[in-house]
């Protein structure tokens, strides 16, 4: 019997995957979670989205010279975002928190490396963290890349939010000091003061190329970090390869225990949806 479209694709990135899995990464591979040696729950000391765990990996892998360059999202005018270089810990703590955009990172990957630079640390969404890894399939010599993918669900358009939020909260995203999604709500803080609505409520300004996406833990990244699976104020990891492993080593913050459960719930959730999608 032919094969309809669907199929060629499941087939096409079946072994794309498999690829990249056997390349970069090392652990145990789970149906839900991926290839993973270690999945631990953290609160560091560092000021951060959640856990500060990023802030921290970054921090600390520039200390100890495990890279030299790091790619991180910076908060630009408005709500809007931009990838940027960091270069040590002061950059990498003016980059913290989440801007739920989705910001293209390879632009600036290419950028790097064709200056020279050879050492580089991504922090990206799963979409991003895939796209990195096939530039780096190409990359002869070398260059060392390491990949700290974030946990996502969805990003927004940033103009269609800004209209939505202007019209259901009557406030400027524009001026919010932090914006979060918990517990199916998204939160902004302005001026010492809380703002929410339910994420649902914004769907129609989500990005149209996400409803697409099955990748809720950036599978393909050396560590993963999200929030769902941890108390509040904690940050989940999941540590997929030996690159992972080194970074990790070097974190002074005691490991907790995940919600396994949970996050295995939010990945399935992510997969049906985009199941649904494709049909
Ligand atoms: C679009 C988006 C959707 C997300 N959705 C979920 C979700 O549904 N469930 C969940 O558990 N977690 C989600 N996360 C991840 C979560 O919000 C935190 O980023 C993560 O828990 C890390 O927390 P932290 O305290 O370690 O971060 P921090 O120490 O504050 O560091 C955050 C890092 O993220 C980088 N960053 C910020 N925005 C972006 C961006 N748009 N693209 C690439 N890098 C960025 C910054 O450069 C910074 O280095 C999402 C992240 C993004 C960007
Ligand atoms: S849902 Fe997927 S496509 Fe959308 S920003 Fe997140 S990782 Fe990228």
């Amino acid at each position: 019997m032919a094969q309809n479209k669907s199929d060629n694709y499941h087939v096409y990135k079946a072994k794309d995957e498999a690829q990249i899995q056997q390349q970069f990464l090392r652990g145990t591979k789970d149906p839900d979670f991926g290839i993973y040696c270690d999945i631990f729950s953290a609160k560091t000391g560092f000021k951060g989205q959640d856990g500060g765990v990023v802030t921290e990996l970054l921090s600390r892998g520039f200390e100890e010279g495990l890279f030299d360059a790091a790619i991180v999202v910076r908060r630009m005018e408005g709500y809007s975002a931009e990838a940027v270089l960091a270069q040590d810990a002061q950059d990498v703590a003016a980059a913290k928190g989440t801007k739920y955009l989705k910001v293209n990172v390879t632009t600036k990957l290419h950028e790097l490396i064709s200056q020279g630079k050879n050492r580089i640390a991504v922090v990206c969404t799963p979409c991003e963290a895939k796209n990195v890894r096939k530039i780096q399939q190409t990359l002869k010599g070398d260059t060392e890349i390491t990949v700290i993918g974030l946990f996502c669900f969805e990003s927004f358009n940033k103009e269609k939010l800004k209209q939505e939020i202007e019209a259901r909260l009557g406030i400027d995203i524009d001026r919010a000091d932090k914006t979060q999604v918990r517990q199916g709500k998204f939160i902004i803080h302005v001026d010492d003061k809380e703002y929410s609505c339910r994420v649902k409520d914004l769907d129609g300004a989500a990005e149209k190329t996400c409803s697409y996406c099955d990748d809720f833990t950036s599978q393909f990244a050396d560590i993963s970090v999200g929030s769902v699976g941890s108390k509040s104020g904690h940050s989940t990891v999941i540590v997929r390869s030996e690159r992972g492993e080194k970074l990790v080593k070097n974190m002074k913050t005691a490991k907790e225990t995940v919600d396994k459960a949970e996050v295995a719930r939010l990945t399935k959730f992510k997969r049906e949806r985009t199941e649904k999608n494709l049909h």
